[in-house]
């Protein structure tokens, strides 16, 4: 098939000069009946991949997407260029539905929106089998997965379609980055056959930056200041957190909303209405904000907290920057929430198999935290994807860490551990290295440790940052059952016996400063 429909289409329709990247591939594949799963960044432009191929077939492109809101926005988007484009959701009233349902019949239809869950009603796949159909997209195709933090039951029954419409295209869509969860989004979909368009998950325009907490509200305030009257979102980890957050943003004169499941629908729709139409509004939440936000000129995302994972923290990176324009990902962690997560994992109800999963996934993204690598490289590398040098746009890469052999400081750590019998938490550890007087040490004896006061040397904060690097990499584990009590690991004992060097991450405040007055 000839690139000319496909291109006269691109510019007449929706006003572009050319296609993207991988665009025009993917839209000739589909325009000439063959099913494709494309794996695409946030922003990469997966939706002309399937609203293009729609138009050039016969019939009308069926759309499956979970999101309502974003639903409403392309129909809307599509309407305002001219394509007859509707949807069907919960939101429409019984006589608006029965008109899509009636023009859908009579082929005055381009594209056609739908929930999963409608179009897997009796009704709704008899009206397709009346109907001509140019081609199935499932967009937010990860949603098929149950590893995923999105998963969605009914995108497992979506291989219907092929059985029932073995000739009519079907192409996948997701932004989904990790290499298992695209294998699973193949098979599940019946996909393993189809041509498979990966494109690169590099977003060049972000810039990656990793602090460690000490004062988290006042950090946030400093990095917002790089940012004013400009758009983002700051996550947190819980719906109390975002409206602190939100609050305490407010009252230092930012324009700030919360958002969050524990709302009220109507304030929910309302904040995420603010955010996408006024300008630098700061959009404090949970992830339950941000899946199908289409704002092209969010320019950072930061987060209060550790992510749960590393793809989960792609994908909410990812909102930043759509434009292109540079945009920010800034990240803010300590120790409180590495032992939060490992506990959660812990305490959870899943099964075994389930929690290596997550705790593998944990470890992957404090890697990334303590990484002295470029962070570009660490992240990609994630993602099956090799990213050749240092990018140059991450903190790491603009300010280089200073290393420090932490060797003998990891020994006292571990053997101060030991001595104190493996169930105390690091402010009493570090009160017992550092000789501390209180009611605590007095009431174990602790003065009496070989360990009391051999850690004179390095002040509270750094042996924070020691702990903390030390449970990152798995050489400390939090127990889960003494509220954040610490145990040795099988690593900790090649560290105590001198076996093994500990290179560490220096955090000096000067090294802060100079991040600070790097950015931007
Ligand atoms: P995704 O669904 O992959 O996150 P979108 O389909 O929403 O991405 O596209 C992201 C942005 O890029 C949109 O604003 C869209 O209009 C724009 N865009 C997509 N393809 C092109 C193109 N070929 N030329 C110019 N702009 C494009
Ligand atoms: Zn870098």
């Amino acid at each position: 098939m000839s690139s000319r429909p496909a291109h006269d289409l691109l510019s007449r329709i929706f006003g572009y000069d050319d296609f993207r990247g991988p665009q025009q591939a993917i839209v000739e594949h589909v325009a000439a009946g063959n099913d494709a799963l494309v794996l695409m960044p946030t922003g990469g432009g997966k939706s002309l991949c399937y609203q293009v191929p729609s138009l050039l077939r016969d019939g009308t492109g069926i759309v499956i997407s979970p999101l309502i809101a974003l639903m409403q926005d392309q129909v809307e988007a599509l309407r305002q260029l001219g394509v007859r484009a509707e949807f069907l959701n919960s939101t429409l009233d019984g006589d608006t539905a029965a008109r899509v349902e009636r023009e859908l019949l009579a082929g005055e239809l381009d594209m056609l929106y739908v929930a999963p869950e409608r179009l897997l009603t009796g009704r709704f796949l008899s009206l397709l089998a009346r109907s001509r159909i140019a081609l199935f997209a499932i967009d937010e195709a990860h949603c098929v997965s149950q590893w995923g933090h999105d998963f969605r039951p009914e995108y497992r029954q979506l291989t219907v379609l092929h059985e029932r419409w073995p000739d009519v295209p079907r192409i996948a869509l997701t932004a989904t980055a990790d290499p298992p969860t695209q294998r699973e989004i193949a098979e599940r979909l019946d996909l393993t056959g189809a041509q498979h368009f990966v494109s690169s998950f590099d977003r060049p325009n972000i810039r990656y930056t990793v602090v460690q907490k000490d004062n988290a509200k006042r950090q946030l305030l400093d990095f917002l200041k790089v940012h004013r009257q400009e758009a983002g979102i700051v996550y947190c980890m819980s719906r109390r957190k975002v409206e602190e957050t939100a609050e305490f943003l407010c009252k230092e004169g930012m324009n700030a909303l919360p958002y969050h499941a524990g709302l009220p629908a109507e304030v929910r729709a309302a904040n995420q209405r603010r955010f996408l139409r006024e300008d630098g509004i700061v959009m404090c939440a949970t992830i339950a904000f941000g899946m199908g936000i289409d704002k092209p000129d969010v320019r950072f995302v930061a987060h209060t907290d550790l992510p749960k994972s590393m793809e989960g923290y792609y994908q909410e990176t990812g909102r930043a920057g759509r434009d292109g324009e540079p945009a920010e990902a800034w990240l803010c962690y300590g120790l409180g929430d590495v032992v939060l997560l490992k506990q959660m994992i812990e305490q959870s109800e899943a099964g075994e198999e389930r929690k290596s999963l997550e705790r593998n996934k944990l470890d992957h993204l404090l890697g990334y935290c303590e990484s002295m690598q470029c962070r570009r490289q660490v992240l990609l590398a994630g993602f099956g994807e090799t990213y050749p040098q240092p990018c140059g746009n991450c903190d790491n890469c603009l300010v280089p860490p200073d290393a420090w052999d932490a060797s003998v400081a990891a020994q006292k750590a571990l053997s101060c551990v030991y001595r104190s019998g493996q169930r105390f938490g690091v402010g009493h550890l570090i009160d017992i290295l550092r000789g501390g007087e209180n009611d605590k040490i007095r009431q174990f004896g602790h003065a009496q440790l070989s360990t009391y006061g051999i850690g004179k040397d390095l002040d509270a904060r750094t042996w924070r940052s020691v702990f903390r690097q030390l449970v990152a990499a798995s050489l400390l584990e939090v127990d889960s059952e003494a509220y954040g009590g610490l145990r040795l690991t099988d690593g900790s004992r090649e560290v105590l016996k001198g076996q093994r060097k500990v290179m560490m991450r220096r955090e000096s405040p000067k090294a802060r400063e100079r991040e600070r007055s790097g950015q931007r």
